[in-house]
């Protein structure tokens, strides 16, 4: 039989997408990058099957499992997972923490905490600080490839194109910076449900354009 893990080799990148013309782009204030385009990638498929470096998890701020992809990672992850969780004493909204992966085909799970929409003064900040948290925590755990589920967006309840806006322009700063350069080969957006590849369909153009080479309309000067 078939494996169904996906590799980040099998996945296609914005650039891919850009360059088959199967990703739509209009206007962006954002300078294209034929390298960040050759790094993000966002696809429909369940999180538990991508054998990257490591996964986010959109955990609650127990650690102690729950529903939603929490509830995936953990039944594929297997009984230790809990066990290591348990020993975090939590993790507060917009921060990360690394465990283990166990059973997962990836090698580390980094558990990040979103905000409940309809709680918080300032949603956006705190899901901006899980983005900006877990890229910082792949990076010092010398991780290579990173897969984000969409955190807040079930049962928390954040609107699928603002979460998916903030987790562009988050990432999109953290790679401009120039202490990060070259220290994530891939990230990859994993959303399971329609509405969320919809929004990154949207979002992802407005902070990762193509370059003139990608759209086959010269050979390419761009970085
Ligand atoms: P939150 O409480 O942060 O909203 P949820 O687990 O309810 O967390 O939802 C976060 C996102 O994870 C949702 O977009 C949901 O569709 C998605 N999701 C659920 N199961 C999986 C899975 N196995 N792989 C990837 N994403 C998943």
């Amino acid at each position: 039989m078939a494996s169904d893990l996906l590799s980040p080799a099998e996945i296609p990148t914005v650039g891919d997408l850009y360059r088959q013309k199967r990703l739509q782009h209009y206007h962006s204030q954002v300078e294209p990058s034929k390298t960040l385009n050759g790094i993000i990638s966002f696809i429909r498929n369940d999180i538990t099957k991508l054998k990257v470096d490591c996964i986010v998890n959109a955990a609650n701020s127990s650690l102690l499992g729950g529903g939603g992809v929490d509830g995936a990672i953990h039944r594929a992850a297997g009984e230790s997972l809990l066990a290591e969780c348990a020993a975090l004493d939590g993790c507060d909204p917009g921060d990360a923490k690394i465990t283990s992966a166990y059973e997962l085909p990836c090698k580390k799970v980094i558990h990040t905490v979103g905000p409940i929409y309809m709680h918080e003064d300032s949603p956006d900040q705190t899901l901006r600080s899980c983005y900006r948290r877990s890229l910082e925590v792949a990076v010092e755990n010398s991780m290579k490839s990173i897969a984000f589920a969409a955190i807040s967006t079930g049962v928390y309840r954040y609107p699928s194109d603002e979460a998916a806006e903030i987790a562009s322009e988050e990432t999109r700063k953290f790679l401009d910076m120039p202490v990060n350069n070259g220290k994530l080969e891939r990230v990859i957006f994993c959303n399971f449900v329609e509405k969320d590849m919809e929004s990154y369909e949207w979002k992802i153009p407005q902070f990762f354009p193509p370059t003139p080479e990608e759209l086959g309309q010269t050979n390419g000067t761009s970085t």
